[in-house]
């Protein structure tokens, strides 16, 4: 590995700035990192009172080994820094109906599940097939390159043959002709969410994301997922790279059609041999001075309203997640993209991280994070929406026989599509940057290196391959390839 005194700035403390940072240190760099928050981890953050801990951003992570990748980089063992579980059940589903049961990744626990709703598990094994088939195409290519790259066409062309035909079509009406029941049909349908997204406008390409979750795992760190964001951190400070929080970056200097810096707030400018933007890749051509259009509302995908919540006794029926459906799912997302409002019956993630790790709360005690999508659309966050909305939360979770929390809630904390706009600078909070509807949106997203001027390259869930806490390490590595590559 060649040593160089050259230096990148990192334009941004999440996820993946620092493992960008993190690998181009390991490769020789003198690195920079500006984060514009008082704290790193951007989305994967963090808030804590009276002993609860919470993690506010990401609540799973799949694909361990990519994190595992990430440590092998740098010379070191995940191991050795951070103790990850496999969750099981990955879930516990509840609908309106009363109907509940645990989602599992061993077989013999999910197969009597599946058959007792279908009759069958062939629709079951037909469509985990199918993801497997797109995995396959896609884990060293589209996953692995970046889209600048010539893409494998013939891999890809592979995707119109039997049997996975369907892998063009519309993600619902796939899971629909693999399943028949309500409830396997309103499970399956949810998966598009993990990239921000509605399943009645997604390609069937997203089969991968269940298909990704139920053999590769959903996993929790103890402790919270935060520690990632620590570990990191602590090998960035140990290898030298400057962390600067409170550091926002107001402009992207250029010389000669080239990132040659940047210029923070308060008037101090940084020289910089290559610039990785970790901000949302809409802003990058705001930065460079070229007029700050918002992405439309229209590209973007879709926000969430989080709601932490310690609570003074165990809940002793929860799962470490849990999912309380909405009575009507297509209705929830016609409210969510098409009128852009929080849905009447949203659909209630409950996540109870100390069902399984009592570290993050005082004993006796349970920590929950309730979160519901919302649209980003850009608008205030005041008293009036937060209580209508948490509102239709908590009548959701009554009607589905959860516990009565009145009179037990210790603190609550609230993280709106406002707090991840003014906070992170997610155009009306959009976790994921652009959504997912239709396989080009989903397949080409911005590039790494961008167009227009040289030695400036985008790291993260807004950029290619995608959103989530894997597919930013992707990301990251895809950018230190073409750093070391292009700029070496
Ligand atoms: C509520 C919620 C739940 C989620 N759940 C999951 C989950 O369960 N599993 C999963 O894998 N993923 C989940 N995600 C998604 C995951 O958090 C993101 O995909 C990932 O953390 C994004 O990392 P990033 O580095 O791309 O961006 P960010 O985390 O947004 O980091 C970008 C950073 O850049 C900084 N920045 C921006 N502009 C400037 C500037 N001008 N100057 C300086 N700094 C700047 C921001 O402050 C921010 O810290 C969730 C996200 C949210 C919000």
């Amino acid at each position: 590995m060649s040593r160089n005194t050259r230096h990148a700035v990192v334009l941004g403390g999440g996820l993946g700035g620092l493992s960008t940072a993190l690998r181009l240190a390991v490769r020789g760099w003198r690195v920079t990192v500006c984060e514009q928050g008082a704290s790193f981890g951007g989305k994967m953050n963090r808030w804590s009172a009276a002993g609860f801990e919470f993690d506010t951003g990401p609540s799973l992570i799949t694909m361990p080994w990519v994190f595992e990748e990430l440590f092998a980089f740098a010379g070191v063992r995940m191991q050795d820094y951070l103790e990850t579980a496999a969750l099981a059940p990955v879930a516990r589903y509840v609908y309106p109906d009363g109907t509940a049961f645990p989602y599992s990744t061993s077989m013999p626990e999910l197969l009597p599940v599946i058959r007792g709703l279908e009759g069958s598990d062939r629709g079951f094994f037909e469509f985990m097939h199918l993801g497997a088939r797109i995995y396959a195409l896609s884990k060293d290519t589209f996953l692995r390159r970046p889209i600048s790259d010539p893409p494998d066409w013939k891999g890809l062309g592979a995707l119109r043959h039997a049997p996975v035909l369907r892998g063009w079509g519309n993600y619902q009406k796939t899971v629909n002709a693999y399943f028949r029941s309500a409830e396997l049909r309103q499970l399956y349908g949810r998966y598009p969410t993990y990239v921000g997204s509605s399943p009645y406008r997604s390609p069937a390409t997203l089969a991968i994301i269940p298909f990704i979750e139920f053999v590769f795992g959903a996993w929790y760190i103890r402790g919270g997922l935060y520690r990632l964001v620590e570990a990191l951190c602590g090998l960035l400070e140990a290898r030298g790279v400057a962390l600067r929080a409170d550091s926002p970056v107001e402009r992207i200097d250029t010389r000669g059609g080239r990132a040659s810096g940047v210029l923070l707030r308060g008037g101090e400018r940084l020289a910089a041999d290559v610039v990785i933007m970790n901000g949302d890749t809409s802003r990058t051509a705001g930065l460079l001075g070229a007029g700050a259009a918002e992405m439309p509302v229209d590209d973007r995908s879709l926000s969430g309203l989080v709601l932490l919540v310690g609570v003074k006794r165990r809940l002793e029926g929860l799962a470490h997640h849990n999912v309380y459906f909405s009575r009507d799912y297509a209705e929830e997302f016609r409210q969510l993209f098409d009128e852009r409002r929080v849905p009447e019956d949203p659909t209630v993630y409950v996540n109870v991280p100390s069902r399984t790790d009592p570290s993050v709360a005082p004993a006796g005690m349970e920590t929950l994070y309730l979160m519901v999508n919302a649209p980003a659309t850009g608008e205030a966050w005041d008293a009036g929406r937060l209580g209508a909305a948490r509102n239709s939360m908590f009548e959701r979770l009554r009607a589905s026989g959860f516990p009565d929390l009145q009179g037990d809630i210790v603190v609550e904390h609230a993280v709106t599509p406002q707090t991840l706009s003014d906070r992170f600078g997610m155009p009306g909070g959009a976790i994921y940057g652009p959504h997912s509807h239709g396989w080009r949106k989903a397949f080409f997203r911005p590039a790494n290196r961008y167009r227009g001027c040289a030695g400036l390259y985008c790291v993260g869930g807004s950029a290619h391959p995608g959103g989530g806490t894997p597919m930013v390490l992707l990301s990251a590595k895809i950018v230190e390839e073409q750093i070391t590559r292009h700029e070496g």
